[in-house]
């Protein structure tokens, strides 16, 4: 949501689906609908937070860097088990997972929690700001924000010859019908480095019932399942861990 400078702020809020269903409902019955907001919404002065970071440190290039992650913050109501809760414990398991397996790949694989995505993606632009003088060597960025639903695949940004090699690793991802790799795609939280060059990849899910949940009360952890969260870790996993230890670094 933004304004134009030149506009008068409108007020804006969201319903639920199944209030807007309702009121659909209504409208059909031939009701008059009348709303009564009441919104308490405010924007206060900025306080500092941060970005919470972890790494397993290369083996052969530690200066070389798979960064992958989500938002920790979330709307300011549900949990935001779904936005963007899940997505970051999917990229957090994804790195503990090799850790425990004693998997350590040649270049630096770093999870990031990004803070502050939903109100002004604080903790991307900060990121970018802080690594500025290390993105040549951000060999590739990946980012959960869509839900933790069943993937498919990752949308990816990034030259022809990077897209091939992403390609083959998404075939790893076949048995669990994860690897479809497709044109374009990111994430807000990796956008910030996306734009200095880095080659970018989006965890693809099956979408449908995301916006049942999405900024609502409705996000809450009860709405995780947790095979298809599993598939999702099975998959930030294989694609973080395939490009940090590959002879060469992913093509720019
Ligand atoms: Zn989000």
């Amino acid at each position: 949501m933004r304004y134009d400078p030149d506009v008068p702020q409108i007020p804006h809020a969201a319903l639920t689906t199944e209030d807007a269903r309702m009121l659909h409902r209504m409208q059909d019955r031939g009701e008059r609908v009348y709303l009564r907001l009441t919104m308490e919404a405010q924007t206060y002065p900025d306080v500092e937070s941060r970005n919470v970071i972890a790494e397993i440190r290369g083996r052969e290039f530690p200066d070389e860097v798979v960064v992958l992650g989500g938002h920790i913050d979330s709307w300011d109501v549900g949990q935001g088990a779904m936005d963007d809760g899940g997505g970051t414990v999917a990229a957090w398991e994804a790195v503990r997972l090799m850790h425990v397996l004693g998997m350590r790949p040649r270049r630096t694989v770093r999870v990031v929690l990004w803070t502050n995505e939903e109100n002004g993606l604080r903790g991307g632009n900060a990121y970018r700001d802080n690594y500025a003088d290390q993105l040549d060597k951000h060999v590739l960025a990946i980012e959960s924000d869509g839900g933790v639903f069943k993937p498919s695949g990752f949308g990816f940004t990034g030259s022809d010859e990077a897209f091939e090699i992403v390609q083959q690793i998404g075939s790893l991802l076949d048995r669990i019908e994860a690897g479809t790799i497709n044109r374009g795609g990111g994430g807000a939280d990796i956008g910030p480095i996306m734009r200095e060059g880095v080659p970018g990849a989006g965890l693809q899910v099956d979408g449908s019932k995301y916006f049942w949940f999405h900024h609502s009360h409705a996000d809450t952890i009860d709405k995780l399942d947790p095979e298809e969260m599993a598939r999702c870790v099975a998959a930030m996993a294989v694609l973080a861990y395939v490009v940090a230890d590959l002879p060469e670094p992913l093509p720019r």
